[in-house]
């Protein structure tokens, strides 16, 4: 068995991506992986041979399913991005965090992870909403964008971390004022047309489903 340390960034990122999928519960197959991560899926079958041979996952034909240590390095690995995210939150634009952090977590140390933390002032989510392992309960009551009705007020609280992989999506939210603690409007939910439109601060967004779905919020004072 190997120890953290010794994982390449390469098995570090994989592990981190799978984490997430595994929490939401979604199939983690090959296909996903390797649109995600940007490689071939010849890269990720080998890849994903590597890390059956490691123990660090196990494989069949639903997909792949991390392994008891699989899943401690995951968590480790996931929380030392969050807190490299923090740490550049306030150097960086919002939507460059994630993929900056991704260079740069996999030489934060456990002293260095454990002073971040404490610097940090024990935060439980990273700088776009999404859990630390182990503070899944803290984002539990927020709602995806596509579940809200028109006129309610909400706060958004959480971009998902699947949509921190999409630096244009990031960009385009940023430019919004679509973050974390913002207030919105909704204006219309249009299932016909895939479609939630909201006004913040006066200004009219209109997203997709599919990018509605990533983006949580928690009811707003003004909502009955
Ligand atoms: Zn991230
Ligand atoms: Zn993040």
């Amino acid at each position: 068995m190997k120890t953290l340390d010794k994982l390449s960034t390469t098995i570090e990122n994989y592990l981190s991506l799978m984490y997430v999928l595994e929490g939401d519960k979604e199939p983690v197959i090959g296909v996903r992986l390797a649109e995600l991560l940007n490689v071939t899926p010849p890269t990720v079958t080998n890849t994903l041979k590597r890390m059956v041979r490691d123990g660090l996952i196990t494989m069949d034909r639903t997909g792949t399913r991390l392994t008891k240590s699989g899943k401690q390095s995951a968590r480790t690995v996931l929380r030392r991005h969050m807190l490299t995210e923090w740490m550049m939150a306030r150097m960086l634009p919002w939507s460059k965090l994630h993929q900056e952090a991704h260079n740069l977590e996999h030489a934060i140390s456990s002293e260095v992870e454990t002073a971040l933390f404490e610097e940090m002032g024990h935060p439980q989510t990273c700088p776009h909403g999404n859990p630390l392992p182990g503070c899944e309960g803290a984002v539990s009551s927020w709602v995806p964008l596509t579940q809200t009705s028109p006129n309610d007020v909400v706060i958004i609280k959480r971009i998902h971390e699947l949509a921190e992989y999409n630096l244009e999506l990031m960009t385009f939210f940023e430019g919004k004022g679509l973050i974390p603690g913002a207030e919105a409007i909704v204006r219309e939910v249009l299932p016909f047309n895939q479609t939630v439109t909201l006004d913040i601060r006066g200004e009219i967004v209109t997203l997709g489903f599919a990018s509605a779905n990533h983006v949580f919020i928690e009811p707003g004072p003004g909502t009955p």
